[in-house]
């Protein structure tokens, strides 16, 4: 019995993908990720304590995923239904 090995995994340096810490607008690091859907206790919690925001039940296509608590800003779009994805070629 010849036992092929399948050693053919690429090795990927899989680099998480990290969220921009900081406001695009105003640099600040105050950053506060949003949180959609129902609000659960501890979210409420959370909010209160400024650790995050709850961006409420309405959620449309694209929201955004942080907060500034410094300017306001809310950034880092990305869609919510993130399957799809487009194929770009150069
Ligand atoms: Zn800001």
């Amino acid at each position: 019995m010849s036992g092929s090995s399948a050693h053919a995994r690429r090795m990927k340096k899989t680099r998480p993908k990290r969220t921009p810490k900081r406001c695009p607008k105003c640099g600040s690091h105050e950053i506060v990720p949003i949180m959609y859907g129902y609000p659960m206790p501890e979210a409420m919690a959370a909010a209160n304590e400024g650790k995050i925001k709850l961006g409420g039940c309405l959620v449309g296509e694209r929201n955004p995923q942080k907060h500034c608590k410094a300017c306001g800003t809310e950034f880092d779009f990305r869609p919510l239904q993130a399957t799809r994805r487009p194929r770009l070629k150069k």
